[in-house]
């Protein structure tokens, strides 16, 4: 049996003239149109870029809903040609397959995606955030978002502030050097790493935080760990080397397997759900696109520090994984 989710919709789009091939995957429009961002990376086949649109449609649904935007789950991903290809021509390409969904679904850049490629789909269509006229990069959003989620997940276990809390942040680049610079500011001790040693020492040199070399980042003793730089990082061989207190950062899909929330609750080592407190990206992308406000905006993302705070008491209250918590109290918003 295998453990992909049947999404609601599932589109195959193939445009041999510009080497186009996609899958678009909506796996629930109750709270309305889909919004996802769209991958673009190599796949072996066209059933692994299925199964891929599909899981991360899911995930965008359950995303979405603890995000509070009037969005359903979809996700789209676009297999990297092969052979030399014009960039601009497959993505106008996509845009027009996107336009021919009639608005159930709004796509937005996601990995291997930039904003001159949401440019050549907003040439073709209007159901796309991100292209160069709107209010372009998420990062600082989800930067935002992140720092309000560690707030209330120290509060909630260590019963303290920012202040002098230990921060251990892998990987500095859009996301993790905007939150090194928040929570700094809040007076937070910060221990920082990146494969790009000169990226990691320009945060450091800016922010105050010691930069180490990334093999040494996941051991350090800290009160909090922040992945920010890729995912699957929590695995079996990471875990037992793990000195943190709380797991609370950007990255998508941390557990390199869903029963790894277990085993981190069970070492006693709290576990934010990524894809509870990394949402800031995608309510900034769904706003700006529907044309909201900064203000607005920010006061969205400032929420996600509320709702992981309702999480963690409800998981606390229950004796159930926040991971787990937060999968039902979205599927109840859903009404599934
Ligand atoms: P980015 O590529 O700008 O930054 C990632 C950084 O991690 C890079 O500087 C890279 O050199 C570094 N890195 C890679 N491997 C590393 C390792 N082994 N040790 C230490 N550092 C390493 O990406 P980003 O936009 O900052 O996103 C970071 C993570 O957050 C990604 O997993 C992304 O999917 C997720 N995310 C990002 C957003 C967003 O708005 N950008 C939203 C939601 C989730």
């Amino acid at each position: 049996m295998s453990d992909v989710p049947e999404p609601l919709e599932l589109h195959h789009f193939s445009d041999p003239a510009t080497g186009l091939e996609a899958v678009v995957a909506l796996d629930d429009l109750t709270l309305g149109p889909a919004f996802g961002g769209c991958r673009f990376r190599a796949y072996g086949d066209l059933k692994a870029a299925s199964d891929d649109a599909c899981l991360l449609a899911a995930g965008m649904t359950l995303k979405n809903a603890l995000a509070g935007i009037p969005f359903g789950g979809g996700k789209a991903v676009i297999r990297l040609p092969a052979g030399a290809f014009d960039r601009a021509a497959l993505f106008a390409a996509f845009g027009n397959a996107i336009d021919g969904l009639n608005g159930r679904y709004v796509t937005a850049m996601d990995s291997g995606t930039e904003t001159a490629d949401m440019d050549a789909i907003a040439s073709r269509t209007r159901f796309v955030s991100g292209s160069s006229e709107q209010e372009g990069d998420p990062s600082p959003s989800t930067a935002r978002g992140v720092a309000h989620g560690i707030r209330a997940a120290v509060a909630a276990e260590l019963e303290r502030d920012l202040a002098g809390i230990h921060v251990a942040i892998q990987g500095v680049g859009h996301v993790g050097a905007a939150l090194a610079h928040r929570l700094a500011a809040e007076g937070a001790r910060l221990t920082v790493a990146d494969v790009d040693s000169r990226q990691a020492k320009a945060v450091a040199d800016a922010t105050g935080a010691r930069a180490v070399h990334p093999s040494e980042l996941l051991i350090t003793p800290c009160d909090v760990l922040a992945p920010c730089a890729f995912g699957g990082v929590l695995d079996d061989a990471v875990l037992p080397t793990l000195a943190c207190r709380i797991i609370a950062g950007a990255a998508n899909n941390q557990l390199a397997r869903p029963d790894m929330a277990a085993q981190l609750a069970a070492r006693g080592i709290l576990y934010v759900p990524d894809f509870v407190i990394n949402s800031g990206g995608v309510i900034h992308a769904a706003l700006a696109w529907q044309g909201e406000s900064a203000d607005a905006i920010g006061q969205r993302v400032d929420q996600i520090g509320t709702t992981v705070a309702d999480i963690l008491a409800r998981a606390r209250s229950s004796g159930s994984l926040p991971e787990v918590t937060a999968v039902n109290l979205a599927r109840s918003l859903l009404q599934i």
